[in-house]
């Protein structure tokens, strides 16, 4: 678990609002809920047998003796949200960002508290609907601006495949039984689909010549597979099929996937998905959705090199005495609300102690009044660039300030505009 600040919270606040802005085009509606659940809501959702469920909670008895989770994921928390919606949960589509928790083997691309941006859109089992989410996926990640992902998918089929697929891992696995991991072995007898999934590489060479896991599927499983497949094929998705994926969850049923990275290095994954139906109290809900890890967003994009933006530096106010100390607050809270992000010292110290803040904040422009300033009426404005200094009355220095949009929102704009206009 960390601590995020300046400067990587930038990158998380540029990221969190372009998904704002793609995901409403996408018709998404954000969804916050609680960091806090009952377990069962988790327990029951994801399958007893899952890591997650077994390894990775972080599950507490609170003061009322009640079991509380802290989410390790956030499609079971959404769902509980609409199992309570009336007719409108039919075609619900929600998005959300925030904390995950697991309490995993802390390494590199694993952490106790990350963060997902995920989205789930409820409704009938429909194809349409899952190359939908995978094309919004895909744009979101090109347009954050990463390059080199991968789509994999494949299918899970439907509840009534899973007996047929198990067992006919199981009688494919029978004769090299004994050379399965401890876990491997456990799961050949709860959950042989999870041995796929294994990352020992002496699994992982058992499962290779294994049937795709399609071919032990229903023909209705298989048709959706190649329904899916022929969207993304129109839409122009890159992806590949992969017989041997699996998604840790239970719930799911038909199209799964998995988006990678090749800068991430062992933990490549950057973000799953998949349909899925999900029992919550009286109802049975369906739906499709994927989450996306953002520290692993963030890392991917670090990998592909390139300059982060930066943030503007804000107006830096300089007095030159107490009256125009006094007189600069009153421009700083002018100024600020009018959108210009500026600052000033607030302990009244030596001009050059202001002006080394100023520095210290790499700001572009100081306003600097001193008597005769305050006499006649007028701001000196430095460019902490070019060092060019030039007098100004208060329209003009409103309206420089204001067609220079000098604002923390508009980072890119802002820098630029600067750099023109002192030409
Ligand atoms: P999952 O539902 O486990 O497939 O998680 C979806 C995405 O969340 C993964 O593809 C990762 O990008 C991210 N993720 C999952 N677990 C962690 C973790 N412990 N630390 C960082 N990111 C994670």
């Amino acid at each position: 678990m960390s601590d995020l600040t300046d400067p990587e919270i930038q990158v998380w606040q540029d990221l969190e609002s372009s998904a704002r802005s793609l995901l409403a085009r996408y018709a998404f509606h954000e969804i916050r809920t609680p960091v806090l659940e009952y377990a069962a809501v988790f327990e029951r959702s994801l399958g007893d047998t899952t890591d997650v469920v077994q390894k990775e909670m972080y599950t507490f008895e609170d003061r009322g003796k009640r079991r509380i989770t802290l989410r390790p994921e956030g499609t079971a928390g959404v769902m509980r949200h609409v199992a309570s919606m009336g007719q409108e949960a039919q075609d619900a589509r929600f998005y959300y960002i925030g904390p995950m928790f697991r309490s995993e083997r802390p390494q590199a691309g694993r952490r106790r508290q990350f963060h997902q941006l995920g989205a789930e859109a409820i409704g009938a089992a429909c194809a349409a609907a899952d190359v939908e989410m995978l094309a919004m996926q895909w744009h979101l990640l090109t347009e954050w601006g990463l390059k080199d992902c991968r789509i994999e998918i494949n299918t899970r089929g439907l509840p009534t495949d899973h007996d047929r697929v198990a067992d006919g891992l199981r009688a494919a696995l029978d004769p090299v039984k004994d050379r399965l991991c401890e876990d491997c072995l456990r799961r050949y007898a709860s959950n042989p689909l999870r041995i796929l999934d294994c990352k020992r590489p002496s699994c992982k060479a058992l499962v290779v010549d294994l049937p795709p896991v399609s071919s032990l599927m229903s023909e209705e499983a298989r048709a959706y597979l190649a329904t899916v497949c022929a969207g993304l094929d129109r839409l122009s998705l890159p992806y590949v099929q992969n017989p041997n994926l699996v998604r840790g969850l239970d719930y799911y049923v038909h199209t799964v996937w998995e988006i990678t990275h090749t800068g991430l290095g062992a933990q490549d994954a950057l973000a799953g998905g998949g349909r899925y139906r999900m029992s919550m109290g009286n109802r049975t809900l369906e739906g499709v959705g994927f989450a996306m890890g953002l520290e692993r967003v963030i890392a991917a994009l670090e990998s592909q090199g390139g300059e982060r933006a930066a943030r503007p530096a804000p107006v830096w106010l300089v007095a030159q005495n107490e009256t125009a100390f006094m007189e600069n607050m009153v421009l700083m809270q002018t100024l600020r609300m009018r959108g210009v992000a500026c600052g000033m010292d607030m302990q009244q110290r030596s001009i050059k102690a202001q002006m080394r803040l100023a520095n210290r904040r790499h700001c572009r422009w100081v306003i600097i009044r001193g008597e005769q300033e305050m006499e006649k009426g007028l701001f000196v404005l430095k460019d902490m660039e070019s060092g060019v200094q030039e007098e100004l009355d208060m329209p003009n220095l409103l309206e420089r300030f204001l067609s220079l949009q000098l604002t923390h929102a508009d980072s890119r704009t802002t820098s630029s505009g600067a750099k023109t206009s002192t030409r």
